[in-house]
């Protein structure tokens, strides 16, 4: 039987199999409680219970020519089976080459309303070394773990805001807490200096120096669909991109399809799918236009598929370490470090883009998409059991599908 076509409980057997999970993993997993209720109590304010979501694994991913199981979260049917689907076709054809860097996050201190603006700049710059001292003795840990404040920036934005910009090289973590913790030690002493309050004083999610660019190669030949020639369906891949290059109404979409997977795998690490989400648009509309995240070109008979995204992802901190499933994904990745971890989400994130659009310009996005969906609309309708997958495979035998419809074929099954 093929991985999918097994139950859960097989499914983790064959990880703890492969060795992908140990057995405190396994059990954690098995038992399916994500979070312990004393952990879950102290995380935010009000708790009044937990928000499940599914989680799968994209099996066998081939990234600079190691194979790691990803784990996925997400509650949309299909995301988990396209990126799948793509991972398999890569990995035929030598896999993802991935590239990251890790440079650090950006703090911004900001004043508003500054008089004599220019001397207030020349003021700030003179005083480089004491700001990298107040840096380090807000955060001096970071300084033990090699990292803490690499470079200061003044700059004068619009007539009268004045901004000093802290690179902070966080180390394994994401790094918005260490950050704030700086700009706002550093804040207090330059408000003395300018003589006035700040504005604000926080990390900017705009994370250009964490960027991501995964590459994939496929022959044409492998992308062959029906009658559809494989040249023909590169092409077509080609040109959506292209259209999405001079139509929002297409890029955000084109994009959303990118995030479908990218997200979900920063969701099962634990990390904040709001910091990234944010970073991720606004390096997709740096050109003063919304664009496409991912790139697609033709050359002689490969497809060429490639996506950089900014992705200031921790191995540590915030509620990883808390959360246990956060780490017992880690230990399913083989990725506790930063970097791996950004390789994974760039790559999944390139696999469903490939998904999407290779259906989208052959058979069209409901086919696969909707039998997927029939699952959530049998389940709705009440059914159970083996009734699920039935009633799945029924509806796609229908040519209008709707609740009532469900409801009315499983009425009829069980007379
Ligand atoms: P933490 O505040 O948890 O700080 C990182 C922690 O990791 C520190 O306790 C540090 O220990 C520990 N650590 C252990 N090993 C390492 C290592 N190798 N490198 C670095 N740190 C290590 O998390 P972050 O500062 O990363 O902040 C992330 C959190 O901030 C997320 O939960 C996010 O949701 C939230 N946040 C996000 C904002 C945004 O994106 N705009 C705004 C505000 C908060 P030690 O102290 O001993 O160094």
């Amino acid at each position: 039987m093929k991985f999918y076509q097994l139950s859960r409980e097989q499914r983790l057997d064959a990880l703890k199999a492969s060795g992908d999970l140990d057995t405190q993993s396994y059990e954690l997993m098995l038992k399916n409680q994500p979070i312990p209720a004393e952990i879950a109590a102290n995380m935010v304010e009000n708790q009044i219970t937990q928000y499940a979501l599914p989680e799968g694994v994209v099996q066998d991913v081939l990234i600079n020519g190691t194979c790691y199981q990803i784990p996925l979260v997400t509650e949309e049917p299909s995301v988990i089976a396209a990126a799948n689907n793509s991972a398999k076709l890569v990995r035929q054809w030598g896999g993802f080459q991935v590239t990251a860097k890790r440079g650090g996050l950006i703090g911004q201190i900001v004043f508003d309303h500054v008089s004599d603006i220019e001397t207030k700049a020349q003021l700030l710059k003179t005083k480089a070394d004491e700001i990298q001292a107040i840096a380090a003795s807000a955060y001096p840990s970071i300084l033990k773990r090699g990292g803490g404040l690499r470079q200061q920036k003044v700059t004068i934005v619009g007539q009268d805001f004045l901004k000093l910009e802290l690179l902070v090289d966080t180390k394994a973590a994401m790094g918005a807490n260490m950050v704030n913790s700086i700009c706002e030690a550093v804040a207090q002493a330059a408000s003395q200096w300018l003589q006035q309050p700040p504005l604000l004083a926080i990390l900017s999610n705009h994370a250009l120096e964490d960027l991501t660019t995964v590459t994939l190669k496929l022959p044409v030949t492998a992308l062959t669909r029906g009658h559809l020639s494989g040249q023909t369906v590169a092409q077509r891949i080609v040109a959506a991109t292209e259209f999405a290059q001079l139509d929002i109404n297409r890029a955000v979409t084109h994009n959303k399809g990118i995030m479908n997977g990218a997200i979900g795998v920063v969701q099962g690490y634990g990390n904040d799918t709001r910091a990234i989400s944010a970073g991720i648009h606004s390096y997709a509309a740096q050109s003063g236009q919304y664009q496409p995240l991912s790139q697609w070109r033709l050359v002689d008979t490969d497809l060429i598929g490639q996506l950089t995204l900014p992705l200031p992802i921790g191995a540590v901190g915030g509620s990883i370490g808390i959360v246990p499933l956060a780490k017992a994904n880690q230990q399913l990745g083989q990725a506790t470090d930063p970097l791996i971890m950004q390789a994974q989400i760039a790559t999944i994130g390139l696999a469903s883009n490939l998904a999407a659009l290779r259906a989208l310009v052959t058979e069209g996005i409901q086919k696969g998409h909707m039998h997927l969906q029939y699952k959530a609309l049998a389940i709705q309708a009440g059914a159970t059991g083996s009734e699920i997958d039935w009633l799945q495979n029924a509806l796609s035998q229908q040519p209008i599908v709707n609740l009532a419809i469900a409801r009315q074929l499983l009425v009829e099954k069980s007379k």
